[in-house]
């Protein structure tokens, strides 16, 4: 059949619910949707899978793609160019000093980089939480066109930002905000295979004013997609809310137009009981970013109270200067670490759910189809190398790829049913194009201190 694919392996997990780990499965895409599931002869036995291209994962096991829900692509420039710094400094010697400087060819550059090195760890999935808009979209469709390039899926989670002490480049009106997201969604919101999903993100209670905050609300509930924004990430950010609104971060913004069941909140942090149950009552979603938090000291979510309370949890990278591993599966891993010396206890989450939260419960934080081999589902899968060591003894395969996997076992992955790693390489952009872009660009930046 006309646009058909079918991808075998010798395992897979597929992250269905109770399904645990199979044998040998073949995977039927139509068009990049999963169609059938199941044993290779009967899914080839399928009328559509004749003719169907082939991709044979010999000696791998078939995972879900991983989904990104939180990253600022241009930060992978600044990687190291202000680590263990204090914030501030960070901010004003750093992002403040090189990201106005960045025009739209860079902007490409830094997507490359950042979705180019994800694509190798197995994101098949990003949303780029983007706030260069420099009052414009040019910025923002740089960096779509270059995930498109790579053939990543991603969500541009175009920023809403009205705080004047960030530079220009961050700064628009509210009028602008709506008029910029309203164009970039008409150019690429892609209802059909969700290649490009454009979604609101009011940047946070101190870069977005209140009314910029509901301006974010508004247009994604016209739109009819989630929106995003940052929330009590550090302490000081709590003390701020409580001294400017009189309530804890999730209760102020509450009290605003805004519909919180389409909102995904991101990190946390500093969520007490009554804003997490308040985010379970409305039925809010949450990007987690554990690597991100504990990089910059930032604190702990709870994340095993959010998870019991049935809140829809994804987990994120956040930028590449800020964790600075651009790698999904090291985020399963590090959030289970992380609850487990939180809690001072061993069984305080499990490996299955941290999987879950980086691939099908991420995808329901997005509301996109994805990060589940079942039919209906978008074809995005990550083949893991069997021969490697690190995911030895196979028959712990579930165990083993979250909490001992090694990147060199990640060798192919399929996005919408197109190959775009193979054999540990980019298919579509050569990683050689993508290092002498990022080594011209960021020749003359210095740590400052
Ligand atoms: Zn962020």
């Amino acid at each position: 059949m006309e646009g058909a694919v079918v991808v075998t392996a010798d395992r897979a997990v597929t992250g269905v619910a109770g399904a645990g780990v199979r044998g040998a499965t073949a995977v039927l895409a139509i068009e990049g949707a999963i169609a059938a599931v199941g044993e290779p002869e009967a899914v080839l036995a399928d009328p559509r899978a004749a003719g169907a291209r082939r991709i044979d994962w010999a000696r791998r096991a078939m995972v879900p793609g991983t989904v990104n829900t939180h990253n600022h692509s241009f930060q992978s420039l600044l990687r190291g160019i202000g680590d263990d710094l204090p914030f501030l400094v960070w901010r004003d010697q750093a992002l403040y000093r090189y990201s106005p400087r960045l025009g739209a060819e860079d902007m490409a550059t830094a997507a490359l980089f950042a979705f180019g090195e994800m694509l190798l760890h197995g994101v098949t999935t990003v949303c780029d939480f983007y706030y260069l808009n420099a009052q414009g979209n040019e910025h923002a469709s740089a960096t779509i066109e270059a995930a498109r390039r790579l053939g990543i899926r991603i969500v541009l989670a175009r920023c809403f930002y009205d705080w004047d002490g960030a530079p220009a480049v961050y700064r628009e009106t509210i009028p602008q905000a709506i008029a910029g997201f309203e164009a970039l969604a008409r150019r690429y919101q892609d209802r059909a295979r969700f290649l490009t999903v454009v979604q609101p993100a009011p940047h946070s209670q101190h870069g977005a004013s209140p009314a910029m905050i509901e301006a974010g609300a508004g247009v994604a509930r016209d739109a009819g997609v989630p929106w995003h924004i940052h929330l009590a990430e550090e302490r000081y950010q709590v003390e701020q809310s409580l001294a400017r609104f009189a309530a804890r971060p999730l209760h102020a913004v509450a009290r605003l137009a805004v519909d919180l069941s389409s909102m995904i909140a991101v990190h946390g942090c500093w969520f007490d009981e009554t804003e997490r149950a308040l985010l379970a009552e409305r039925g809010g979603s949450l990007a987690y970013c554990p690597g991100s938090n504990m990089f910059l000291g930032d604190g702990v979510t709870d994340l095993v109270d959010l998870v019991a309370r049935g809140v829809r949890v994804g987990l994120g990278t956040d930028g590449g200067c800020s964790n600075n591993r651009v790698s999904v599966f090291d985020e399963m891993r590090t959030a289970a670490l992380l609850q487990k010396v939180h809690r001072t206890d061993g069984q305080a989450i499990d490996a299955e759910t941290c999987f879950r939260l980086g691939t099908g419960a991420a995808g329901e934080v997005l509301r996109l189809p994805i990060g589940r081999i079942a039919p209906g589902y978008r074809c995005d899968l990550v083949a893991l190398d069997l021969d490697d060591p690190s995911l030895w003894p196979v028959q712990a395969l579930e165990k083993n790829i979250v909490y001992a996997l090694s990147p060199r076992a990640v060798t192919n992955v399929v996005v919408d049913g197109t190959e775009v790693v193979s054999e540990g390489r980019l298919v579509q952009v050569p990683l050689d194009e993508i290092q002498t872009r990022v080594a011209e660009l960021t020749r003359d930046w210095r740590r400052s201190t």
